[in-house]
């Protein structure tokens, strides 16, 4: 992806978020794009939405360091606004090719917006989240975007259990 000027997501970024972890995870969490702590530091979720990823991760029994991180979109939106249909368009192929090489038996996507880019459906995360959807060879785990549950206490509690949830499904998936 390098100098990478498909879209005009190219002109405001410091960094691509490309993604990172264990090439060879089992998991891979899929959130949807950069916001300003990662587009400055080329890493995804190292703001305040990946300090509590961190924590949800804890209870799911993962580190940080077994799973593998991307997000759909790589560079920053504006203002982080929602990625644009053409945005997602021209930066889907690359989280297709990480798929490829990472081959995860558990994708776990965070928030409304990854979920329904995989899920490739209209559904709300309010109605899909904490219920595994098998997708081929792979299990898609659904929950709540970190950012979202900050400051909503209901939320808060709804993704602690899903994770708490992701625990036991990992046992059952990973053997
Ligand atoms: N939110 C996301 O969806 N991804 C990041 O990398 C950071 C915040």
């Amino acid at each position: 992806m390098q100098g990478c000027k498909r879209c005009p997501l190219h002109e405001g970024r410091t960094n691509i978020v490309f993604g990172s972890g264990d090439k060879n995870a089992n998991v891979m969490i899929v959130g949807e794009a950069p916001g300003k702590n990662e587009d400055e530091t080329g890493e995804p979720f190292v703001g305040k939405a990946g300090r509590n990823l961190n924590e949800l991760l804890q209870i799911a029994g993962l580190a940080r360091s077994d799973v593998y991180i991307a997000n759909v979109i790589k560079c920053r939106p504006p203002a982080n606004r929602d990625p644009k249909a053409e945005e997602v368009n021209n930066c889907s192929e690359f989280l297709r090719a990480q798929t490829a090489i990472i081959k995860p038996k558990v994708i776990i996507t965070l928030g409304n917006f990854a979920t329904k880019f995989i899920l490739k459906t209209e559904v709300g995360i309010t109605k899909l989240h904490g219920k595994p959807v098998q997708l081929g060879n792979i299990t898609v785990f659904t929950s709540y975007h970190p950012a979202a549950c900050i400051y909503d206490p209901a939320k808060r509690e709804a993704i602690n259990a899903d994770f708490a949830a992701l625990k036991k499904l990992l046992a059952a998936v990973i053997k």
